[in-house]
């Protein structure tokens, strides 16, 4: 049996990188002999066009469950457990997300743990596609990557700036649902999403007279929110969502 493939993601509200796994990678015992090694070698290639689209890379957008986003947007409980209890109840918000390229024209990366099945510390080492040879996670055992290790890599490691109106834990809180809940829709309903997705950051970044590359969402949440195309259906999409939320949480807490 083959190891988790694992690629890095970007997560659009916060800027935060991490690792997602995209599936079972073919198995390295497949690789004996030149033959082999060249079959094996053609079968990881598939695995990366499969799961993250040929050069250029992919189109789409992933709603995942960003370590960082979910911090914020669970404002009950901070420790571990009580944070995992929070996932698999299903209370996760999952934030519009690109998987990363770390170069022009190149697929995204895929990352095999060197280390799986053994006790200790993940290592995450490149198995296929260009990028950096190894992974640096933090501490959080989220799976997030430590991100200044990346800054070498060509990534803006400049660290998230909340503004003042998000300074608060129940603000911080509400702004990433919002946000998320409009991704989603824009998920849903958008013929293109990923280009719905960038406008909005675009959008945001022109609102707040950004300069020197486009910032996280999250640091410039007035402009965010009024750079926002919300439809009528966009709006009774967000509306739905937020609805059921606050009925999930009634019943968690
Ligand atoms: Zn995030």
């Amino acid at each position: 049996m083959g190891d988790e493939g694992a690629a890095v993601y970007n997560c659009l509200l916060c800027d935060s990188y991490a690792l997602v796994i995209l599936g079972i990678l073919p198995d390295r015992k497949l690789a004996r002999g030149t033959k082999g090694r060249g079959a094996y070698e053609d079968l990881l290639e598939e695995f990366q066009l499969a799961k993250c689209g040929g050069p250029g890379g992919t189109n789409r957008v992933m709603m995942l469950p960003c370590p960082t986003c979910n911090a914020f947007a669970n404002r009950y409980e901070l420790d571990q457990v009580a944070h995992g209890e929070f996932l698999r109840q299903g209370m996760a918000v999952l934030t519009p997300s690109f998987l990363v390229s770390f170069e022009d024209g190149q697929s995204q990366p895929l990352y095999r743990d060197e280390n799986a099945g053994n006790d200790g510390k993940p290592r995450w080492r490149l198995c296929q596609g260009v990028g950096p040879a190894g992974l640096e996670l933090d501490r959080s055992r989220t799976g997030r990557i430590h991100k200044p290790s990346l800054a070498p890599f060509g990534v803006d490691i400049r660290p998230l700036t909340l503004p003042e109106q998000l300074r608060g834990p129940r603000e911080l809180s509400e702004a990433v649902h919002e946000a998320c809940a409009f991704a989603e829709a824009m998920h849903v309903e958008s013929e293109d999403p990923r280009a719905a997705l960038t406008r909005w950051v675009r959008a945001t970044g022109e609102r707040a007279g950004v300069t020197g590359g486009a910032r996280p969402v999250l640091e410039n949440w007035g402009e965010a929110r009024a750079a926002m195309e919300v439809t009528d259906e966009t709006a009774r999409y967000m509306d739905e969502v937020v609805r059921e939320r606050m009925i999930r949480e009634m019943g968690a807490f």
